[in-house]
This record gives structure tokens, C-alpha cells and sequence, in this order.
């Protein structure tokens, strides 16, 4: 028999906690760590519909990435949306662990992810984690083994990520031809300068608003911006966990069955 605790310190292997950011709330964060495990499902959020796939696939684990308890709660109540989900995942016996930026900086993680997604290659951090074993860290910056249009580059993206209601967005010149590119899942406001700072021609992330997205590109020189809805971008790093999970059970002689979920839990569900 496989515990959640079992499990989760596998997750904590691959996708160290100290390499989380101050703010995130990561690990194990609804149900029993003694419990037993047969079925895995992961999914990029933990939704009421995440929740019933869970149920429905006889999953006894959710791991996600974002983390369902980020802000505080300060009542469990089934007439609320955080309440509901805890109180439908304790009914149903399921536990949720999550690994948010620290697997977003771990080797493997969201960012190699994304950085394989977009064909990259002589991969390193865009802002490395201080006390981290060399190439970890927020984001990836590479090399493109055939320079592109950022046209080409962006419809190559588009291609290679899960299709959503927002899609990718190309913001500067179409035309430009990239070789160096920064990408960071997720949410990418905070990094833009990070990403300018580093010389690169391209830089891909999420959730990037008008005024931060505008300002960014009047600068001389300023690279590119691909914009990746942040669901789609985070998704990728799924099957990597899947696999991990796979592995690393096999080598310990136990069956686990488990699945990525395909629920498209980005917000936006029509576009006009
Ligand atoms: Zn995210």
C-alpha cells in the first residue's frame, strides 16, 4: 500500500519546497496522510469539476498545481466555492497536494516545460534560485536551433499548447527574427524587466495586462511578447509529473494508476 504521505514526499523530491516562493502555500493541503492511494489524477486547478472527474475516475489524489488554499479561509462552508470543494473532497475520502512555484523552478518543472514547448534548447534559469543547485530557478532562457520569424514562432507555439478560448497572442513586430527566447508560466507581469534585462529577442508568458504588455514593447530593442493563456502554459507540465510519478513507482515496486486531467479550467469558456 502507497500513502498520500508516501507520495508526497516523492512530489517533495522532485519539486522541492524551499525552492517555493515566500508567499505560496505548497504540499499537502486537504486530507489524511496515512491514507492509501491506487489512483492519481492531476490537473492545473482544483474546481468543482476537478473534483468530480477525481470522483468519477476513482482518484484518491489530486495533485494540482495551483494550490486550492492559497488566501486565507476562514470558514468551510458548502454554501462557498473554496468550502464546497473542501467539503466534496473530504466526502469523497480525496487529498490534494500541490506544487506551485517550487515546480515551477525545479528541474523538470513548469518552466522546461513550457521552454520544450516552445522547441528551445541549452536551457538556464531566468532569474536562478539563490540557494538552489545550479539551473534552477524562475523562468527559462534558450536558444531557438533555427532562428524564426516571431510569426513562425508564435503559430509553433500555439501549436504545441492546449487550445483555449483566449489563445496566443503576439505583441511588437511579426516580422522580427528570433533566436534567444525567455519563457515563464503562468503569470509573467512581474519578470518582464527580468526578461528585457536579459538581452533575449523573444519573451513568452501569461496573463500579461495592457498598460505592462504597451510599456514593455516602447522600449528600443524590446523583445517580442508571446502571451500563452496562463492555463494552457501550466498544462504542460502535467504529463512531466505524471511521468515522474510513473517512474519513480516503478522503481519502488508499487502500482499506481493515474491520469492528467484534459478539463479545461481556464475562466474563459466563449470568445466574440
Ligand atoms: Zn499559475
Amino acid at each position: 500500500m502507497v500513502t498520500v504521505g508516501t507520495l508526497a514526499g516523492w512530489f517533495e523530491d522532485a519539486y522541492p519546497p524551499r525552492l517555493a516562493e515566500s508567499w505560496d502555500k505548497v504540499g499537502l493541503s486537504v486530507g489524511d496522510p496515512d491514507a492509501a492511494v491506487t489512483r492519481v489524477l492531476f490537473a492545473v486547478d482544483v474546481t468543482d469539476a476537478t473534483v468530480a472527474e477525481a470522483i468519477e475516475t476513482g482518484a484518491d489524489l489530486i495533485v494540482s498545481h495551483h494550490p486550492l488554499l492559497l488566501r486565507g479561509l476562514h470558514a468551510v462552508r458548502t454554501d462557498q466555492p473554496k468550502g464546497r470543494v473542501v467539503t466534496a473532497l473530504l466526502r469523497a475520502g480525496i487529498s490534494v497536494f500541490s506544487a506551485h512555484t517550487n515546480a515551477d523552478a525545479a528541474a523538470d518543472g513548469v518552466a522546461d516545460a513550457l521552454a520544450a514547448a516552445c522547441g528551445l534548447v541549452d536551457l538556464r534559469p531566468l532569474l536562478p534560485a539563490p540557494d538552489a543547485a545550479p539551473g534552477l530557478g524562475l523562468g527559462r532562457i534558450g536558444h531557438l536551433p533555427q532562428p524564426l520569424t516571431a510569426d513562425a514562432f508564435a503559430r509553433r507555439v500555439a501549436a504545441s499548447v492546449p487550445s483555449t478560448t483566449g489563445g496566443v497572442k503576439l505583441g511588437g513586430a511579426p516580422g522580427r527574427v528570433l533566436a534567444t527566447v525567455a519563457v515563464l508560466g503562468g503569470a509573467g507581469d512581474s519578470m518582464l524587466d527580468a526578461a528585457r534585462a536579459s538581452g533575449v529577442d523573444c519573451y513568452v508568458t501569461g496573463d500579461l495586462r495592457h498598460h505592462p504588455a504597451q510599456d514593455f514593447l516602447a522600449h528600443a530593442g524590446a523583445p517580442v511578447l508571446v502571451d500563452v493563456p496562463h492555463w494552457a502554459a501550466e498544462w504542460l507540465w502535467l504529463p512531466r509529473a505524471d511521468a515522474f510519478l510513473q517512474r519513480t513507482a516503478s522503481a519502488a515496486g508499487v502500482a499506481i494508476a493515474s491520469s492528467v486531467s484534459a478539463l479545461v479550467t481556464d475562466p474563459w469558456v466563449a470568445r466574440y
